[in-house]
């Protein structure tokens, strides 16, 4: 059963987003992160989902109000702020918008490219994407940050200390990275600081729930369904979402738009989101990872959502 157009009504998208839920709740593949110390130490076995449609409606199952580090998931929003904030053009002339094929934390994506990020939903490409946040000092630049997040949650979001610590504490390759844009000109400000604020960034505590209301605000003109206010403009929401189309899921991307059709961003605590414009956005939250970092239990609920709602994009029956 295949909706198009529009989403099915409130409870049968409920009973799906259960039905979801339940079917992959026994699904123990993969692997969860550990060169991030205290990512190791979580229970392995939470498993959230959350469906927030573009009208407003809301529906969580599991452990969707569980608290977890956004990690890379910031990346997509911080990208649509930097958009917001200097325009299309300025922001693609300092990082690129196609795939690297490489891991997230790849060096050598950038030594091939002579220090240009090819893309913001890496590592390289974030660190560069993160020092565009306005601000005379880190300090501002991170609560740009913490702020415009919390506009797409529709809620205060607040810094992880522990996961922030831990990271800051082994995180020497993203200051690898952050110097090495330094070397080849392509990074103003000090790389530690600004590196730092990335750091912040990735230890922001959200949960599935707010993931999908963030993500529903990308689905909905960059206005967010459930408090109403405008985060960012129709225009970056399209812009931001054909980036995470191409690289949200880093090496994997080209699997995941082949098999599911959706801009999908993950991050290495486990949290996953996609977005279906101008319908809605699912998250999931589960902290087992595949190879290249990517929730395997999130990526196959969010799948069988997609089928199941009608939501791939190049479907056209
Ligand atoms: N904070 C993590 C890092 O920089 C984010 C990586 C991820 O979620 N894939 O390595």
């Amino acid at each position: 059963e295949v909706s198009t157009g529009t989403l099915p009504g409130w409870e049968r998208v409920d009973e799906i987003v259960r039905e979801a839920h339940a079917r992959y709740a026994g699904e123990r593949g993969g692997r969860v992160a550990d060169y991030i110390p205290v990512l190791a130490e979580v229970d392995p076995e939470l498993f959230g989902l959350a469906v927030i449609e573009v009208g407003g409606g809301v529906h969580d199952a599991g452990d969707a109000l569980h608290p977890f580090s956004i990690q890379s998931i910031s990346k997509m929003f911080v990208y649509a702020l930097a958009i917001q904030e200097h325009g299309h053009e300025r922001v693609r002339d300092i990082v690129g918008v196609n795939n690297t094929g490489l891991a997230f934390n790849s060096v050598v994506a950038l030594e091939l490219n002579e220090g240009h990020p090819r893309n913001p939903m890496v590592n390289a490409g974030a660190i560069a994407t993160t020092a565009l946040m306005p601000g005379a000092t880190a300090v501002e630049q991170w609560e740009r940050v913490r702020e415009g997040l919390s506009a797409f949650a529709g809620r205060p979001l607040s810094l992880d200390g522990e996961v922030y610590a831990s990271e800051a504490a082994s995180n020497d390759r993203n200051r690898a990275l952050g110097w090495l844009l330094k070397s080849y000109g392509r990074l103003a400000g000090d790389p530690d600081q600004i590196v730092d604020v990335y750091t912040r960034q990735c230890a922001l505590s959200v949960t599935a729930h707010d993931l999908a209301v963030m993500g529903a605000t990308l689905a909905d003109g960059g206005v967010n369904p459930i408090t109403g206010e405008r985060v960012v403009t129709a225009d970056v929401c399209r812009d931001t979402l054909a980036v995470v189309a191409a690289s949200g899921l880093y090496e994997n991307s080209g699997d995941w738009l082949f098999e599911i059709g959706l801009p999908a961003k993950s991050g290495v605590a486990g949290g996953i989101v996609a977005v279906s414009p101008g319908k809605g956005a699912a998250a999931g939250f589960s902290p087992r990872l595949d190879d290249a970092g990517n929730s395997v239990r999130s990526q196959m609920a969010i799948g069988h959502l997609s089928r199941s709602l009608g939501l791939n994009l190049f479907a056209s029956a």
